[in-house]
């Protein structure tokens, strides 16, 4: 006997992009029933907390939508839905102060009372909202505070497993309470995937540890079409602590925006090599890529990684502006403010995602994406900045389409057939948590920084021998059982992403392929990728900006 739960609009997760969404939806009718699912705890999960560095938004005269757009555009290596990036730098401002005057956030001021804005890569206008250097917590706890004072209902460690479809519409979700296994049916009019991406199939990751691409897994699964998953973003300095989990964990970009350098084994200012203009502060995608060709080339640190150095930017610098990297370095006994650290690219967001258009409908009826389960704005690469000003514009924006579409419409109740998710013990097979393992390294030796066709076909062989295998791994155990479902995410995100990078024959923003290592023109398309279909490309449209001939 499956519970059953009955709501207008069901969101799965509860990061930047989930809770804004349930937020707007409230303020359009409070007599909405809005449920949230979510995988960690309200308040506590996903990556929008862990946010350093900040919010990107246009906010001095100086500056301006058309620069911040452009920046954006050139960024994303001109692959970027345009229209989407422009709804995210346009909307972007207004949202800061919806931050600041609703949910109570407060952001650093400059002395005259203004918002303070810092540099961040790729930026042509200081143009980073932040609260010191642990923006995410701001946000996140306004935000939740703001959830628990509404009617809100909230389901915390509370998974989603699989869309309902019936009647050719999307009808909420099934669910999984992740500490009894109870499956619920949750029928919805609207639902909304914000589950965050997958980028935790690498060894080296920087995201919550909860994230594994379910959202985009889901979509696909009931037929959504999904867009550039070969796009995923390397942050290059990911901390290197061993074995410990805390490998991958970030350094954030506005040490290097503020002057920190890097430096590989033999002591040499390698940017220098690679980037001689921009240096540190060239885009991650160069950044990342430039650390690993040290590495591989063998002049990388004694962890295999290289250093970052912001000691000359001095103690009482350091510690009025990055006092929570001096803390994190502190923790696992590195000294931030007197010494070299060792970093790594580390895997940490995923541009592709689930196509959306500009209020985030995708092409399923019933079902919206926002946040990093959805693609297109950031094209081949996401600026630092934009991802969480992705999360609260287009949160936003899915939570008041999805209240006009429930309101607007007599949307039938979903029909729902739960029985193959009770879930079923399996006392021998592998391991689930060998089998992720396995999984880190598939991604991270032959789908990672740096690609070749060779590898992509190998990673693809042996994704699909995984996916056999998960499909008869050991579930003992709760805790296994939550693991297996992560794996098949993660194996059909990685699925995803490695033939896409298969199809990508050129070298553009994060892909890049050392046996096509340029940028084609001919190649100014978005690859697409849906369950029923071989993956299609469509050619860019330049609605606002062109590339330069
Ligand atoms: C360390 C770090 C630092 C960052 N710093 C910056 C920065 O300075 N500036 C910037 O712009 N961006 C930054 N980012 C990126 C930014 O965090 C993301 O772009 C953004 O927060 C994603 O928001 P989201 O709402 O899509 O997902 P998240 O905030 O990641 O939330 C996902 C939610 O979904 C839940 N969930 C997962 N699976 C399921 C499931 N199956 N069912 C139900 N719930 C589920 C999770 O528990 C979580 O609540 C950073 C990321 C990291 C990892």
């Amino acid at each position: 006997m499956i519970d059953e739960i009955d709501s207008d609009i069901l969101i799965l997760g509860a990061g930047g992009a989930g809770l804004l969404a349930a937020l707007h939806a409230r303020e359009i009718s409070p007599k909405l029933k809005i449920v949230i699912a979510v995988k960690g705890l309200l308040g506590q999960s996903g990556c929008t907390r862990m946010v350093q560095g900040g919010y990107n938004a246009v906010l001095n005269p100086s500056d301006s939508l058309d620069l911040h757009f452009a920046d954006t555009i050139k960024g994303g290596a001109w692959i970027n839905h345009q229209e989407l990036a422009w709804k995210l730098v346009e909307e972007a401002p207004r949202r800061i102060v919806e931050l600041e005057n609703k949910a109570g956030c407060l952001f650093d001021r400059n002395p005259d009372g203004t918002i303070h804005q810092k540099p961040f890569a790729g930026q042509s206008f200081d143009r980073t909202v932040h609260r010191g250097d642990l923006t995410g917590i701001e946000i996140m706890s306004n935000l939740r505070d703001a959830i628990l004072e509404s009617e809100i209902r909230v389901l915390q460690e509370c998974r989603g497993l699989e869309l309902i479809e019936s009647d050719g519409r999307i009808g909420g979700a099934l669910l999984a309470e992740i500490r009894t296994g109870r499956v619920i049916a949750a029928r919805a009019k609207a639902t909304l995937v914000a589950t965050g991406g997958g980028a935790t199939m690498y060894r080296i990751s920087s995201p919550s540890l909860e994230k594994s691409g379910d959202g985009m897994a889901m979509a696909w699964r009931a037929g959504a079409s999904i867009v550039d998953m070969e796009m995923l973003q390397f942050h290059p300095t990911g901390l290197l602590v061993g074995d410990s989990i805390a490998t991958g964990s970030l350094l954030e970009e506005g040490l290097r925006g503020a002057g920190a350098r890097l430096y590989n084994g033999l002591g040499e200012r390698f940017m220098q090599a690679y980037d001689p203009q921009r240096l540190e502060r060239a885009t991650r995608d160069v950044v990342s890529r430039s650390s690993f060709f040290e590495i591989a080339a063998g002049r990388g640190s004694p962890s295999n990684g290289v250093f970052l150095d912001a000691s000359h930017l001095g103690e009482k610098f350091l510690m009025e502006n990055f006092p929570g990297m001096v803390e994190r370095c502190a923790d696992h006994g590195f000294d931030l403010l007197h010494d070299r650290v060792e970093v790594s690219p580390s895997a940490h967001y995923q541009m592709g995602g689930v196509r959306i258009d500009a209020d985030c409908r995708t092409n399923l009826e019933g079902l919206f994406a926002a946040g990093e389960d959805a693609g297109g704005a950031h094209g081949a690469n996401r600026l630092g900045g934009n991802g969480v000003a992705d999360s609260i514009v287009f949160g936003g924006r899915a939570g008041d389409a999805m209240a006009d579409y429930v309101l607007g419409s007599d949307v039938p109740r979903a029909r729902v057939d739960a029985e193959r998710w009770s879930r079923t013990s399996r006392d021998r097979g592998e391991s689930p948590f060998a089998l992720r393992g396995e999984l880190e390294d598939v991604m991270w030796e032959s789908a990672g920084v740096v690609r070749s066709g060779a590898r992509l076909r190998s990673a693809l062989d042996r994704l699909a021998a995984l996916g056999e295998r998960a499909e008869n791994a050991r579930v003992d155990s709760l805790p296994a059982w939550n693991t297996a479902l992560d794996l098949g995410s993660l194996i059909d995100v990685g699925k995803m992403l490695a033939r896409c990078a298969l199809l990508r024959t050129e070298s553009r923003g994060a892909h890049f392929r050392e046996d096509y290592p340029h940028p084609d023109p001919a190649w100014l398309k978005n690859i697409f990728i849906a369950r029923d279909r071989d993956p299609w490309c469509e050619p860019v449209a330049f609605t606002r900006l062109s590339p330069p001939v």
